[in-house]
């Protein structure tokens, strides 16, 4: 029995019934998920939208003139309005459809290499996932552009007034995790891009992390771009979107080239499609991108307030029953966190407690979280990472606690 019941009415028993992999047993206990901030588990509904799309219409889009064809690209732009209306975005032609985050930020990077030039600056904070420094890094390398860090405190938390201090006329571009994946610290997004563009630089958010759990409206945030992944969505891998705004877009010179990104092609001269195929060359995850708009249909229909509230408290609880465990340390304990708890127990090494933990069924992330200057920050190797979603529960939370005592005592 659970030690706290839920204090909300939230349907949970009723949500684990669309997830089929939430019944299955790891090593003879059932399964219990806290790897979400990797990837989230995928409901009957997004699975039943790829049947449907490999049954009864699959087919390329847009060049068809045949009906499957047409079905194909009706339904894959009515996924993109689906996503352009979740986020809202002004215009569906400024949703891009990627193979995901790192597609995404890769797009972008690529494109300022022929804006950036000698001595402009781009701000980095320090708590990004590899994918949100790797192509900054890159970009650096090719133009001359400098890179800067905005430094975190022990909690956790970007310190403001240094980004304040570091931010000036040379800062061309800013990119910020909305929600760090390694310590769930939600980032105060709207001031950090209210102060880039006083100075005209434009801001990147990477959503890969907030958007399963936070409704990011980015005309009301003023974003110019905005990544997220369709998997942490309860998508399927290997799809996902870029949101910009039309005039960056128009801006930005095209990513790859290819078919479909093309208005005109000769040998001596080429010219590129509108948006948003100008970013969309070659044949797209068209199932993959019905089934993203199927997972943000799902979603929405439980309620992203109603997730927020319902993951907050399970945050809660799990925290207060970790902090009772001798030696506990836990890394990130920003005022305000989305459901992700990385820490570690003194004396042990964080594998040793994942490879136990699975033993028991338990699935939980161990190690740097692609997140290695997080980890320098910590002076850590890694952590154990415990990551919820809206289906699990507070019963899953006490069998993560008995199996956690019990490894401790088997390491100890
Ligand atoms: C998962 C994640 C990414 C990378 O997403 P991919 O789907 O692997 O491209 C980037 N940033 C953050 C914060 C993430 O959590």
């Amino acid at each position: 029995m659970s030690q706290q019941t839920q204090t909300n009415t939230f349907e949970v028993e009723k949500i684990r019934k669309d997830f089929p992999i939430l019944n299955r047993k790891v090593n003879g206990y059932p399964l219990v998920y806290f790897d979400n901030a990797a990837t989230a588990q995928t409901p009957k509904q997004v699975m039943d939208a790829i049947v449907d799309y490999y049954s009864n219409y699959n087919a390329n889009i847009h060049r068809g003139v045949h009906s499957l064809s047409q079905e194909a690209t009706d339904k894959y732009e009515q996924a993109r309005i689906k996503i352009q209306k979740h986020f809202n975005a002004e215009k569906a032609h400024e949703i891009i459809f990627t193979s995901g985050t790192t597609h995404g930020i890769n797009l972008v990077a690529s494109g300022f290499s022929s804006i950036l030039k000698e001595g402009d600056e781009i701000l980095v904070s320090a708590m990004e996932h590899h994918s949100n420094i790797v192509p900054w890094q890159m970009l650096c390398e090719k133009t001359g552009a400098k890179l800067k860090v905005i430094p975190m405190d022990q909690k956790g938390e970007l310190v403001y007034s240094e980004f304040e201090k570091l931010i000036s006329s040379n800062t061309k571009l800013v990119f910020l995790n909305h929600v760090s994946n390694a310590l769930g610290t939600v980032n105060p997004i709207k001031s950090v891009i209210e102060k880039a563009h006083s100075v005209d630089a434009a801001v990147l958010i990477d959503g890969a992390q907030a958007a399963p759990h936070i409704k990011a409206d980015v005309q009301a945030l003023d974003m110019d771009f905005y990544v997220v992944s369709a998997h942490k969505m309860c998508g399927p891998t290997g799809v996902g979107i870029l949101y910009g705004k039309e005039a960056w877009l128009e801006k930005l010179p095209p990513y790859q080239g290819g078919g479909e990104m093309i208005a005109t092609v000769s040998f001596e001269k080429t010219t590129y499609a509108g948006l948003p195929h100008k970013f969309e060359a070659g044949t797209p995850n068209i199932c993959g991108g019905i089934a993203f708009g199927a997972a943000i249909d799902y979603m929405n229909a439980i309620g992203f307030d109603e997730i927020a509230a319902y993951e907050h408290e399970l945050l809660e609880y799990a925290t207060n029953e970790l902090k009772k465990i001798d030696g506990v340390k836990i890394y990130g304990e920003a005022a305000e966190k989305t459901a992700v708890i990385s820490f570690n127990i003194e004396g042990l090494h964080p594998y040793d407690i994942g490879t136990l933990m699975d033993k028991m069924g338990i699935a939980v992330r161990t190690g740097h979280h692609c997140a290695q200057p997080v980890m320098d920050f910590f002076k850590i190797p890694g952590t154990v990472r415990a990551s919820f979603s809206f289906y699990n529960t507070f019963h899953e939370i006490d069998l993560f606690i008995d199996a956690l005592k019990k490894a401790k005592m088997m390491l100890q």
